[in-house]
């Protein structure tokens, strides 16, 4: 995935260095193909609640033991608690002191992104919304906001990082797995490389969780146990991501109003 993006930007640059009409056309296979995945995102996200359930349902019936219940619910719990933090404590304080904004203002005004990412799981699906929330509501410059959202909303995933930090370590206690302090530090490293590395699309993270459970030796078949209450907990680190965005906004904003001071 890293490979990717690195291609990827490298392109874009050199798109840009080239005369802009000798690029028509590739831009607009890319803007094309963009709306393409965009629609197939929408066909997906309708049939998605079906297959959330068979997965539950499997879950159910499969399970040994109820305390795995118990378990997952405490898991569950602890995910939401770091997301509130990062929404409630963390956020509003960057956007107050870094960004310069009233964190009320702040989060109202992300609200109607905050509820399309709570109800696509999608930070991509969430891009016009979050892209007008940041423009209209927050007051952010068209060319901030065209520079920083799109590319937000691809890497600047912090709900999904610390979801997969906690669920590497709830795995890894289930399967009774131990983790050293060098472990511990490569889970945060491999969490925030695998959180930029994942798509803004539903489940994308639990796929990049394979390679932070690979890094630090724990069985990757493990996701199985999570899976069933991942959507859930899905959807609430999608608002965090989207809300990151914004957060990153009005700190870039501030930063490019004093530079033209
Ligand atoms: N659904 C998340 C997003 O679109 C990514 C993930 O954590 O699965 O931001």
């Amino acid at each position: 995935m890293l490979q990717v993006m690195l291609f990827s930007i490298l392109f874009g640059v050199a798109m840009l260095m080239v005369p802009a009409e000798k690029t028509e056309t590739l831009r607009r296979f890319f803007e094309g193909a963009n709306e393409v995945v965009l629609q197939m995102i929408g066909i997906i996200m309708r049939v998605a609640p079906i297959g959330v359930f068979a997965l539950m349902a499997a879950l159910v019936v499969e399970t040994p033991s109820p305390d795995i219940f118990a378990a997952l619910g405490m898991y569950g719990l602890t995910v939401l608690l770091g997301l509130a933090i990062l929404l409630f404590v963390i956020y509003p304080l960057i956007v107050r002191y870094l960004g310069g904004m009233s964190p009320l203002k702040f989060l109202k005004g992300m609200g109607p992104a905050q509820l399309m990412a709570f109800s696509t799981s999608s930070a991509a699906a969430t891009l016009p919304v979050t892209m007008n929330c940041i423009r209209n509501n927050l007051g952010i410059s068209q060319e901030v906001t065209n520079f920083v959202v799109p590319l937000g909303a691809t890497i600047n995933m912090d709900g999904t990082t610390l979801y997969q930090a906690v669920a590497v370590v709830f795995i890894a206690q289930v399967t009774g797995v131990q983790f050293t302090f060098g472990d511990q530090l490569m889970i945060v490293l491999m969490a925030a490389l695998a959180g930029f590395g994942s798509a803004a699309v539903p489940g994308a993270g639990i796929v990049m969780l394979i390679v932070v459970l690979q890094a630090v030796n724990v069985n990757p078949a493990a996701i199985s146990l999570i899976f069933a209450i991942d959507r859930p907990l899905d959807m609430c680190r999608t608002v965090v991501n989207v809300t990151g965005d914004g957060m990153i906004s009005t700190v870039i904003q501030r930063k490019v109003d004093k530079a033209a001071a």
